[in-house]
């Protein structure tokens, strides 16, 4: 039986918190996000990283917390950041480009951390390398065996851009042979680099169309699933008469930068509008035309961030009508085996 794809909505009650705990990484990867003049270039020490994980947590309420850089893993607090994240009540994600370092695998273990993340975009080095680094391929994916071996769940994220679309089907017998039974699936966002670097229809765009998408991406989620993986991609383009929520308005999400920032929405990280920061280890509420001023807006493309940052994947019918209303970047669908 084929497994029937569900969209995920927003939990009221449950909280992701995304940590960035520096920006620093050993990759320059061509569709990175990080943007130094955004987002600084601090790394926060130990003290910082445990009262700003006490800021957030919710001892009672489901809460997710996922770190993030640059690469964590050049963090050499990243284990304890990883224990004390534990001990405040998180579930807790570390989202890795594969390098692993400080001997991270060593030095925290699978009773502490949830879900260790890989990202690879792309199933060989030939599609992969040329995206985020020459031989990168192969130290990720001896580094993911590793994880497997010593009883880490891990999962993979492959970020969709037009560069590897099509080699996307390709992922899922990797995955099976790799034993990896959580696989996510990112579209690109015009954030970082990719902002600067194009878009769609020019010979440099990124993005991919809304018929291309809609070809390839369920496609290869079902195909997954039938082997037992358990798929998580964005949904992208709403279906006529499904409903538009924003999850600044609908969910708890929380994206932390080492220069203090605090955004609800991660299209908004390249602008200096984050609803809040973090000034002397206390979260406060930004005033002023910020990213939750925005966040009630209704318009019939849908959410109001995607018309105005990046314009390019919404489609026009001769009334000038959009063809697909587009979701909010956050909104899921799954797959489960
Ligand atoms: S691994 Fe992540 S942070 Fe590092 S360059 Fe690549 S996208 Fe950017
Ligand atoms: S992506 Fe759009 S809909 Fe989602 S939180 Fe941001 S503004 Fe709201």
């Amino acid at each position: 039986m084929i497994p029937a794809t569900r969209t995920v909505g927003f939990q009221s009650g449950e909280r992701n918190v995304f940590f960035h705990i520096l920006t620093a990484c050993n990759l320059s990867c061509r569709h990175c996000y990080i943007n130094p003049e955004q987002h600084g270039i601090r790394t926060l020490d130990r003290e910082t990283m445990a009262a700003w994980l006490a800021l957030f947590a919710r001892p009672g309420t489901p809460s997710n917390l996922i770190f993030l850089g640059g690469e964590p893993t050049l963090h050499p607090d990243l284990a304890f950041g990883i224990e004390r994240a534990r001990e405040l009540g998180f579930s807790v994600t570390v989202d890795s480009n594969g390098y692993l370092f400080h001997d991270l695998l060593e030095r925290t273990s699978p009773e502490l951390l949830d879900y260790l993340s890989f990202s690879l975009d792309g199933p060989d080095a030939a599609i992969n390398d040329p995206l985020r680094g020459q031989g990168v391929f192969e130290v990720c994916v001896a580094n993911l065996r590793k994880a497997v071996a010593m009883g880490y769940r891990v999962s993979v994220i492959y970020t969709v851009s037009s560069r590897n679309i099509d080699h996307l089907e390709r992922m899922v017998p990797l995955l099976d042979e790799l034993g990896v039974r959580r696989f996510f699936i990112q579209v690109i966002g015009l954030r970082g680099k990719t902002a600067q670097d194009g878009k769609a229809g020019s010979e440099s765009g990124w993005q991919v169309d809304p018929a291309h998408w809609l070809r390839v991406v369920p496609e290869v989620a079902r195909a997954a699933a039938t082997r037992g993986i358990h798929v998580t991609f964005p949904k992208v383009f709403l279906d006529p008469g499904e409903t538009f929520e924003c999850a600044g308005l609908a969910a708890d999400n929380y994206f932390i930068f080492p220069n203090g920032r605090v955004y609800r929405c991660p299209l908004c990280e390249d602008y200096p509008i984050n609803a809040y920061r973090i000034d002397g280890n206390r979260l406060l509420k930004n005033q002023g035309l910020m990213e939750d001023r925005f966040f009630p807006l209704s318009i019939p493309e849908g959410c109001v961030m995607n018309r105005l940052l990046q314009p390019d994947n919404i489609v026009y019918d001769q009334e000038g009508r959009p063809e697909h209303r587009i979701s909010c970047c956050l909104l899921k669908q799954e797959i489960v085996p």
